[in-house]
């Protein structure tokens, strides 16, 4: 559970972070930041925090904030009710991140999994994306994410967002913790 005095604390470095990154939001959308904590008590290393301004029938677009070595813990966006499931753009805006999908990848990685977690950050192929670089990743592909030591700003585009279909790989976050990214 998240409480109100976390909730401030993040949700306010989010802000910072996307002060820094140059990305300017409204006082309307920095007080619906959401923090993301999936439940697992452990925020600083599997959380995110993030802002949604648009959510369309068709269309989604959000910024993500992770602070230093934050992570998005690995999912996947499936087909619903024969519908393609959610195709994501992500742009980095300030910081980097370490970005992971399906696929072949080297043996050692850049981005340091979740201490007692490694078994759910399976994915291996690595795109690392610093500011001005993007990546996109298609639906129903395996990914996960992570800051590196100075926090990131990722700009996401992608087609509907809805949290309650993800399919995530640890099993304790079930549709409760969800936070569709
Ligand atoms: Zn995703």
């Amino acid at each position: 559970m998240l409480t109100k005095s976390d909730y401030e604390k993040y949700s306010s470095e989010a802000k910072e972070y996307l002060k820094k990154a140059g990305i300017a939001i409204t006082k309307e959308e920095e007080a619906r930041i959401e923090v993301a904590e999936y439940e697992l008590g452990c925020i600083d290393k599997v959380g995110l925090e993030l802002v949604v301004y648009v959510n369309t029938e068709r269309c989604c677009a959000k910024e993500l904030v992770l602070l230093p070595y934050q992570t998005c813990p690995e999912h996947r966006h499936p087909e619903i009710n024969g519908e393609i499931g959610k195709e994501e753009t992500f742009r980095c805006r300030y910081g980097t991140v370490y970005l992971y999908v399906e696929g072949e990848g080297p043996d050692e990685i850049k981005a340091k999994k979740p201490e007692g977690m490694e078994e759910y950050f399976t994915c291996r192929k690595e795109i690392i994306l610093n500011p001005g670089e993007q990546y996109t990743i298609m639906p129903d592909t395996l990914h996960w994410f992570q800051a590196g030591s100075e926090g990131a700003v990722v700009s996401e585009f992608s087609t509907k967002s809805r949290d309650e279909y993800d399919i995530y790989t640890d099993p304790r976050i079930d549709a409760a913790g969800k936070r569709n990214v």
